[in-house]
């Protein structure tokens, strides 16, 4: 693979982190206050490089399970987890349709929405 390819990549996989842990913040997933002041300084920096060991524990202890919930839905269509780069979607929907689901499940809910918008 050529090095700048690499290098998109990688950003690529930033952006979706960081655009995951902004709609945690935003949805505020994360009330507790050292939690929130290091998912803060992660979205400053745009990096975890510069965290030190006891913030880079409390961020895989209570941040990092928020970047990959769990999908709300009884019979999830996915594998029951939301994958960090449908969060932010997810998290759109949310209020929409009454729940953090996974991609599948918010694209068939959308479906069956619109289904029944159909019929008024
Ligand atoms: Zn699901």
């Amino acid at each position: 693979m050529s090095l700048i390819k690499r290098w998109m990549e990688e950003q690529e996989e930033q952006d979706v982190f960081i655009n995951a842990l902004k709609a945690v913040i935003e949805n505020e997933e994360i009330d507790n206050e050292i939690s929130l002041g290091i998912s803060k300084k992660i979205l400053d920096d745009e990096s975890i490089d510069n965290l030190s060991d006891k913030q880079i524990n409390v961020f895989n202890k209570y941040i990092d399970p928020h970047l990959t919930p769990e999908c709300d839905s009884d019979e999830c269509l996915g594998n029951g987890k939301i994958q960090m780069i449908d969060l932010p979607e997810a998290y759109n929907q949310k209020f929409e349709l009454g729940g953090l689901y996974c991609e599948e499940c918010v694209n068939y809910k959308i479906r069956l929405q619109n289904l029944m918008d159909e019929d008024d």
